[in-house]
């Protein structure tokens, strides 16, 4: 791309997650750098929500939000920056939906669909978790998931369970 080519921003969902050392501020403290990200900018957040884990219940509720922006970066380079983020709060990945100070997903980018070693968008999980859904229906209610359908059929479909604002 030459620098005269005018990059199409893309508009994206970002979710994340924490239920490690002081996950309220580590959701905050992400949402503040999403907004530093390069070649994007941060549109908006939901609340913030806590929820009983998903797979292990040995391990403490999770606090969650949906962050939407927009972006010009490509989804690689974009998860990326997502997982340097993950780094930066000292992530550890011990266990298959273990504990962790910070997991940022990318939900969805623009209308894409994408299959890569490294990246399923729209996230593959997503339709079926409550604390991806009722987030994302608080910023964006009117969204699309790409060839699964939109959010709100798919929340008839998602009972809350245990998600509560904070
Ligand atoms: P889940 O994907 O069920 O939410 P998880 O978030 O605990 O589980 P991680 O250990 O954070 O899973 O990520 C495992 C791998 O998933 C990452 O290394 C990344 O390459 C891949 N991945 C695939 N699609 C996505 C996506 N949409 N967003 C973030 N990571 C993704
Ligand atoms: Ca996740
Ligand atoms: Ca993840």
């Amino acid at each position: 791309m030459t620098a005269n080519t005018p990059s199409l921003k893309v508009r994206c969902f970002i979710g994340l997650g924490s239920n490690l050392e002081d996950p309220v501020s580590q959701v905050k403290q992400a949402l503040q750098e999403l907004a530093e990200l390069p070649d994007s900018r941060f549109i908006k957040a939901s609340s913030l929500y806590s929820s009983a884990p998903v797979g292990p219940q040995d391990q403490s509720d999770f606090v969650n939000a949906v962050a939407e922006m927009e972006t010009t970066l490509e989804a690689h380079a974009l998860l990326d920056q997502l997982q340097s983020l993950e780094q930066k709060h000292q992530r550890v990945r011990e266990r298959h939906w273990g504990p962790r100070t910070l997991d940022l997903d990318l939900l969805l980018y623009g209308t894409e669909q994408i299959n890569s070693e490294r990246l399923t968008v729209p996230h593959a999980f997503m339709q079926e978790r409550s604390f991806v859904l009722y987030p994302l229906a608080e910023i964006a209610a009117d969204t699309e998931i790409p060839n699964i359908g939109s959010l709100s059929q798919l929340l008839v479909a998602c009972p809350m369970g245990t998600l509560a604002k904070i």
